[in-house]
C-alpha cells in the first residue's frame, strides 16, 4: 500500500555529537541525500534531516539533528578560554561572544544550546576521526555531556569515521571496541567518503530503540 512521507509508525529523535571535523555533517548528509562533501561546511547554529526506514515492516522516520553551535564552545572550554580558532575546520570562529555569563563553570548561551540539542532524544552517534587520536579522547568528555542532558537508555553508537584513510589511521580498531565495551556503547567504523556502514550504524542505533519502545 502507498505511504505518503510523513506516514510512519515512530519517530525517533537522534544526535550527533563529537570533536569539529571528524564528518558529522557528512555522515548526516550521506545517510539522509546519498551525499558527501570535500570541503568542511561549517553548519550554523543546529540543524537537522530526516530520513525513514523499516525496521520489521514498521516505519521508522529518524529526525537526525547536526550542530556546530555546541562543539565551538566545547572545544573552545576544553583549551581554556579565550580561543579564537577551532581546530583544522576552514572557519574560524570568535568565542569572545559567548563567555560573559559563566553560571556553573560554563556560559548561560552554551547550556542553552545544550539542552535544546539534546532534549528528547532517544539516540546519539558519537563520532571520532580515527585518523586524530584527540578526537577519540574527547569522546568521553561528549559521552560525560551526553549522560548528563539524555535519559539513561538512551542508545549510543560509538563511530569511528574516515576509515578510508587506511594509511592514517591514528585508533586502533581495537581501541574503539574497548571504550564501546567499558561504556557499553555499539561500535562501528564508517566511512562517509565511500559510504561505507553509515548505513549500518543508522540502522542498528534505530532497531535497538525500536526494541526497547515497543
Ligand atoms: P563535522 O565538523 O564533524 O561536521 O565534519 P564534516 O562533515 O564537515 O567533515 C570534516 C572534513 O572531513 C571534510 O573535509 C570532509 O570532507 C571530511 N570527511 C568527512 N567524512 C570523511 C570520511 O569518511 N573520509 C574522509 N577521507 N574524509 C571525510
Ligand atoms: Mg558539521
Amino acid at each position: 500500500a502507498y505511504r505518503s512521507e510523513d506516514d510512519y509508525d515512530y519517530l525517533f529523535k537522534l544526535v550527533l555529537i563529537g570533536d569539529s571535523g571528524v564528518g558529522k555533517s557528512n555522515i548526516l548528509s550521506r545517510f539522509t541525500r546519498n551525499e558527501f562533501s570535500l570541503e568542511s561546511k561549517s553548519t550554523i547554529g543546529v540543524e537537522f534531516a530526516t530520513r525513514s526506514l523499516n525496521v520489521d515492516s514498521k516505519v521508522i522516520k529518524a529526525q537526525i539533528w547536526d550542530t556546530a553551535g555546541q562543539e565551538r564552545f566545547v572545544a573552545s572550554l576544553n583549551r581554556n578560554p579565550p580561543v579564537g580558532i577551532c581546530g583544522q575546520s576552514t572557519t574560524s570562529y570568535n568565542f569572545t561572544q559567548g563567555f560573559e555569563e559563566i553560571s556553573n563553570g560554563k556560559p548561560r548561551r552554551y547550556r542553552a544550546i545544550t539542552s535544546a540539542y539534546y532534549r528528547g532524544a532517544v539516540g546519539a552517534l558519537l563520532v571520532y576521526d580515527v585518523t586524530r587520536h584527540t578526537t577519540f579522547e574527547n569522546a568521553e568528555r561528549w559521552l560525560r555531556e551526553l549522560r548528563d542532558h539524555t535519559d539513561p537508555n538512551i542508545v549510543v553508537m560509538l563511530v569511528g569515521n574516515k576509515s578510508d584513510l587506511r594509511h592514517l589511521v591514528a585508533v586502533s580498531t581495537e581501541d574503539g571496541k574497548a571504550f564501546a565495551e567499558k561504556e557499553s556503547l555499539c561500535f562501528m567504523e564508517t566511512s562517509a567518503l565511500e559510504a561505507t556502514n553509515v548505513e549500518n550504524a543508522f540502522a542498528e542505533v534505530l532497531t535497538q530503540i525500536y526494541r526497547i519502545v515497543s
